[in-house]
């Protein structure tokens, strides 16, 4: 009975990034009524966009496998859902009822000698996040223990974030992967091998899979 429960549901992965430019620079709220915008997207890291979105299409096929219902708010190179920012991934996801928002990313940093992978959740906020806090922490947990133990990155723990658009927007659980650094020679060379993809893609689908059950 849990099991088919469990099995229906759906995972939303939202590969970060490719809206168009000329959208991107435009501005909106980080969260619902707030007076303080930012911009739709920044861009990312070079390769980022092409790399998240590969891992996440590797994931998916994951999930199906393991019976889950999966919806992208991207399935190539360019975002083209609503107004286009952050606000219209995470209305997305919503609309969908979606179990979880995957947020797929990798880090850029002027430091090439920084590495590693960390995942992000939303931080408490009244009236945002209070909602989704609690399971979102429980899938970043598990998210990020299952993307190591797969990976063999270097753990960057669990970071806190009140200051995402995509976060604050969410009526759903939601956490953000930063599945290591474009930046770093070594880890950007990983990141852009179909190997190590789909390493990747299968500690997100484990990961997503133990949260399910927990939650
Ligand atoms: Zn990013």
């Amino acid at each position: 009975m849990l099991a088919e429960a469990v099995a229906a549901a759906l995972i939303c992965l939202d590969p970060g990034h490719g809206t168009p430019p000329a959208v991107g620079r435009q501005r909106e709220p980080t969260g619902p009524g707030s007076r303080v915008y930012k911009e739709k997207d920044g861009g990312g890291a070079a390769g980022e966009a092409e790399v998240a979105l590969q891992i996440a299409e590797r994931t998916r096929r994951l999930l199906l496998q393991r019976g889950y219902r999966v919806a992208m708010t991207r399935t190539g190179p360019t975002f083209r859902y609503g107004s286009g920012g952050n606000v219209a991934r995470a209305q997305y996801c919503n609309r969908r009822k979606a179990a979880l928002m995957l947020r797929i990313h990798a880090d850029g940093s002027t430091d090439s000698s920084r590495r590693g992978a960390s995942t992000l959740y939303p931080a408490l906020h009244r009236g945002w996040t209070d909602d989704v806090y609690g399971p979102s922490l429980q899938a970043a947990r598990s998210i990020q223990r299952s993307l190591v133990a797969w990976t063999g990155a270097r753990d960057l723990g669990l970071v806190r974030r009140s200051d995402l658009t995509g976060f604050n927007w969410a009526n759903v659980p939601v956490v953000l992967v930063e599945t290591g650094f474009m930046t770093n020679p070594a880890e950007g060379l990983l990141l852009r091998s179909a190997a190590y993809q789909q390493r990747v893609a299968r500690g997100l689908a484990a990961g997503v899979a133990a949260f399910a059950v927990s939650y």
